[in-house]
């Protein structure tokens, strides 16, 4: 009996198979997802969570990302815009005891945005799912084996046999070196004063304890208020991390007079993550990407330009060898190869950020007097090219002519608005 019963569910489980499966429907998943359908593409897409939902981030998002959502989805983009729900900002300023810097980047770039990553998420997943070449499984649990033919993935009521997977599942903590992690809580507030033009700001504390402080402006009087300690710091305290926060605010006098009369419109929400974990592009018959692939410092604020540009670049790499024979086997070196070139300047950045990050005490008189020269600013009108050899040499040749940065600015919404 118990045979029989078990070989009719057998019969009676679906089984599908697939060439390309995406694993993680996070910008990276999801962006890849969108590129693929854009080149008639068939995958499937599976997130073991529903959406929309709700991770914790500095939302704070680098140019690539502007770009990318201008490519994808220019009309829900414009929604966006038009809803006052994406913010447009230049500005970034770090705080210490010893250091007050303020940059801004030249306006002819493209502007960083701020906006909820609840919303950016669900709109490049709700419109990945609108694909009529993307398949979307949600909120199921599965087992994943690798076989001969490929990977099997074993769901409680289907079973899908994948040829190529796309693991897009967010940081790994596995294989990360545990002085790296760090605990992160946030919290949404109204009413918090602007300190003139908006922008992203890090307040670096090491009294009372230490600890970093970061705001983010978000559209309707929002601001995305974080708090990050080092796990091994955090152990020796009992409060919660939002108490610690509070205290933070209160011992800055510009925060307390900033924070006088805001209120909170969010529980805290909190999340573990480590700085920086090994940088892995593929597997056997798999490739990986956004922070699967590595992590960055939230600090640098490009995870998110790095999880769509790996998603955009995956799609590219598949559609030039998929038509080729044996086109998909050829896939994870070809990637492996671009991805290394295209995230050598971020990864270095991201090293030197978390450098710096983990010894401030060193690094902040050093800040300062790059500060002081200018040295900082140059650094940040360069922006990523002086993390690559060969782009900051081209740099110093091509420096773009005034009229030409002129005509951009034209061009360039933003500066009409
Ligand atoms: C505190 C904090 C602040 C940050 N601030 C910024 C910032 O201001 N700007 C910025 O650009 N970046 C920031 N980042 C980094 C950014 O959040 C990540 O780079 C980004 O989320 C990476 O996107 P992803 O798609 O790779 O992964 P995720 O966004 O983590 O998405 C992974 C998806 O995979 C799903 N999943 C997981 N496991 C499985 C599985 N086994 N099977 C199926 N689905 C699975 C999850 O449900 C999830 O939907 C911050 C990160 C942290 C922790």
């Amino acid at each position: 009996m118990g045979l029989f019963l078990y070989l009719a569910s057998m019969s009676l489980r679906q089984r599908i198979h697939t060439k390309i499966c995406i694993l993680g429907g996070g910008p990276a998943g999801s962006t890849a997802s969108l590129y693929l359908s854009k080149y008639k593409i068939p995958h499937l897409l599976i997130d073991r969570n529903n959406f929309p939902r709700d991770k914790v981030c500095g939302e704070n998002f680098d140019g690539r990302v502007y770009w990318i959502l201008k490519d994808l989805m220019p009309e829900e983009f414009k929604v966006l815009d038009e809803n006052e729900r994406l913010l447009k900002t230049w500005k970034y300023r770090i705080w210490s005891k010893n250091l007050n810097f303020s940059f801004e980047f030249p306006k002819e770039k493209t502007p960083r945005l701020a906006l909820k990553r609840q919303s950016l998420d669900q709109t490049l997943f709700q419109k990945a799912s609108s694909s009529k070449y993307a398949q979307i499984i949600t909120g199921k649990t599965y087992t994943l084996n690798h076989t001969q033919e490929g990977h099997h993935l074993k769901f409680e009521d289907l079973d899908i046999q994948a040829d190529f997977l796309i693991r897009a599942t967010g940081a790994r903590k596995e294989e990360s070196k545990p002085h790296l992690n760090y605990l992160f809580s946030r919290t949404y507030y109204q009413g918090v004063k602007s300190k003139g033009e908006d922008g992203f700001e890090f307040f670096h504390f090491k009294k009372p304890f230490r600890g970093l402080v970061s705001l983010c402006p978000l559209p309707n009087d929002l601001t995305n208020v974080e708090i990050t300690i080092r796990h091994a710091d955090y152990q020796c305290y009992s409060e919660p991390l939002d108490t610690l926060l509070e205290n933070l605010i209160e011992a800055q006098p510009e925060l307390k007079a900033r924070f006088k009369g805001a209120v909170q419109v969010s529980k805290p929400k909190g999340i573990s993550m480590h700085m920086a974990s090994p940088v892995r592009f593929t597997g056997d018959r798999e490739v990986r990407i956004g922070s699967s692939a590595f992590t960055s410092n939230p600090a640098v604020g490009l995870g998110v330009g790095n999880a769509m540009s790996g998603g955009r670049l995956i799609a590219r790499v598949i559609n030039d060898l998929m038509g080729q024979p044996n086109g998909l086997a050829k896939v994870p070196s070809a990637y492996e190869g671009q991805a290394k070139t295209y995230f050598r300047p971020m990864l270095r950045f991201n090293m030197v950020a978390n450098m710096i990050h983990q010894n401030f005490n060193f690094f902040e008189p050093l800040l300062w007097v790059f500060y002081k020269l200018r040295v900082l600013n140059f650094f940040l009108k360069q922006d990523l090219k002086l993390f690559s050899v060969r782009q900051s040499l081209a740099g110093f040749w091509t420096k773009p002519p005034v009229e030409k940065i002129k005509k951009a600015e034209a061009k360039t919404p933003a500066f009409q608005s």
